[in-house]
């Protein structure tokens, strides 16, 4: 990595501080845009686009009568008002010009992603080197799929480094090869989602096949048998919550010297998140029975003896 790699700059949508679940100790979550999959039970449904994305929260609304301000700013035509003296957004019309953001004054209107240097990042990241040194925690790489910009996510990486941060990143690992190997040069440690070992399940959840995920993560095992790896598996209704699916990723997993395995159940925290998007939540009302997670706990234990 050149001395040139601080103004390297990528789209980031969020820096989230004192998360203590994602990699050792207290960290700070720096989440890059853009995916490589797109899973239906997304939490993060801001990241996928790698572009900054609009986003309108009506609750915080003061109204187009009291206010009104972004219908004079949107010179597209893509603001109008709803029936509820709120505005609707045609998404169609909209040209990411964010001029609508800036007229808001209430916050209404706020833009997922903005464009930050390597530089910028770390100055985020350092201002809480205090807590990493006493926890052992670090920067953690989120996303999206941090791997999706991959030239910023090494940069950053390889920064931290220098600056003796340590470094995390989550990955589902469907990309190239060639990028996992050049951010792991860089880790102490790797959280890898694997999501399922049945390619048709995979697919229709993810909309991408698990062949390349799987082998990446063979591949990363053996390229860097120090590292420090997690297997991680988001337990989804109706895609890989049986004892079936869990035993099958626990024995996959299983086979991998020193990779630790975790479940993580679903929630419905993104909800929100979609309508500020203009999406539908495409998970409904489905959720965990109660007891499963314990059930599944039990099967994945059984696996790893
Ligand atoms: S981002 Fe620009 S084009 Fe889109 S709704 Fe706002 S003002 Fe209109
Ligand atoms: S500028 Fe903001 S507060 Fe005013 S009408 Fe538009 S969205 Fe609502």
């Amino acid at each position: 990595m050149s001395a040139g790699h601080k103004s390297v700059a990528g789209v980031v949508f969020n820096i989230q501080k004192y998360s203590v679940h994602d990699g050792p100790g207290i960290r700070t979550l720096v989440f890059l845009k853009g995916c490589t999959l797109a899973c239906r039970w997304c939490s993060n449904p801001e990241s996928i686009s790698p572009k900054p994305v609009l986003a309108y929260n009506p609750a915080k609304c003061i109204g187009v009568g009291e206010c009104g301000r972004c219908l004079e700013a949107c010179t597209y035509g893509a603001i109008t008002q709803d029936g509820e003296g709120r505005i609707a957004i045609n998404r169609e019309l909209c040209a990411d010009c964010m001029y609508c953001v800036k007229a808001c004054p209430a916050v209404a209107l706020t833009v997922y992603g903005q464009t930050m240097s390597v530089e910028e990042v770390l100055g985020a990241v350092e201002a809480d080197a205090v807590f990493y040194s006493r926890s052992g925690g670090g920067m953690t790489l989120s996303g999206g799929e941090p791997l999706y910009q991959h030239e910023f996510a090494v940069a950053l990486l390889a920064e931290a480094r220098r600056r003796r941060v340590s470094t995390a990143m989550e990955t589902a690992g469907n990309v190239p090869f060639e990028r996992l190997e050049a951010a792991c040069t860089h880790l102490d440690v790797l959280l890898y989602d694997v999501k399922s070992l049945d390619p048709a399940k995979h697919k229709a959840g993810t909309g991408a096949a698990n062949a390349l995920p799987l082998e990446n993560l063979r591949r990363v095992r053996k390229a860097f048998p120090g590292l420090t790896i997690m297997a991680r598996t988001p337990v989804i209704p109706g895609f890989n919550d049986t004892e079936a699916d869990i035993r099958a990723i626990a024995d996959f997993v299983q086979e991998l010297p020193g990779v630790s395995h975790e479940l993580l159940p679903y929630h419905r925290l993104a909800k929100p998140k979609y309508g500020y998007i203009g999406r539908e939540f495409p998970m409904g009302e489905a959720a965990l029975e109660d007891g499963l997670m314990a059930r599944l706990e039990a099967a994945a234990a059984l696996v790893r003896g």
